[in-house]
């Protein structure tokens, strides 16, 4: 299949349109940003030590958590780091941007007769400051965050309980997401569209050591850009 023949089963078969938040709809820099150069910052300043020292510490930390359900729960940054992370997301939010096209697709879908889910490993809180910033989150029938679920997306049983969820044929849903291993899993558990969003970040890599780095894909099925699936 080609991205051509995926745009063709979008508009004519696929009922259920799952799409991920940070990277996918949303520009990763902000992300990068926040837990690259904001949180070792703060951290730095709050236990007296250098914004370098501060940031071996916490992208060691950051690596141990990859893949979990800790990682993306900011209530418990929050007390890990002594530090009020939705207050520090707060501080940037106006780095807090959709990546182009977004709003286009995701009106497109809504024409369409398209169900369309916000399928998140983020936090609630996160969201909802992301929401509304973009002003995005009228577009979406549901949210299910994998805190909801019980597993993050990496995990074959975050598929199982979305489906429970959603009652989606799997048969005719697309699934899109810029992690790699989140993408391998939906094809695992037998989504049968499933694309990488490349350029997660529109400021080019994420800093080394950091979660979800901005790889290109050449393994699966990719889009730079929204616009590659319009109608
Ligand atoms: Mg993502």
């Amino acid at each position: 299949m080609d991205v051509g023949e995926l745009r063709v089963a979008l508009w004519s078969r696929i009922e259920h349109v799952l799409l991920d938040m940070d990277g996918t709809l949303m520009d990763k820099y902000f992300d990068d940003y926040f837990w690259g150069h904001l949180v070792p910052e703060r951290y730095a300043e709050k236990h007296a030590m250098t914004f370098g020292r501060a940031k071996e510490l916490l992208f060691s930390k950051y690596k141990s958590l990859e893949g979990t359900l800790n990682w993306t729960d900011i209530d418990f940054w929050s007390e890990e780091l002594h530090l009020d992370i939705p207050a520090l997301k707060e501080q940037i939010r106006h780095l807090i941007e959709a990546h182009p096209h977004v709003e286009d697709f995701l009106i497109a879908l809504k024409k369409g007769g398209k169900k369309v889910i916000l399928a998140t490993n983020a936090h609630y809180k996160t969201i909802a400051i992301k929401m509304k910033k973009t002003e995005l989150g009228r577009y979406f029938d549901r949210v299910i965050a994998s805190s909801d679920m019980g597993y993050p997306k990496e995990d074959s049983r975050f598929w199982i309980n979305a489906e429970k969820t959603l009652g989606f044929d799997r048969d005719r849903t697309l699934f899109i997401d810029d992690t790699h291993e989140v993408v391998e899993s939906a094809i695992n558990y037998g989504i049968r569209y499933v694309l990488v969003k490349n350029m997660a970040s529109s400021r080019g890599n994420s800093p080394q050591g950091s979660p979800n780095s901005n790889q290109k894909s050449n393994k699966y099925l990719s889009i730079d850009s929204f616009s590659e699936l319009l109608p």
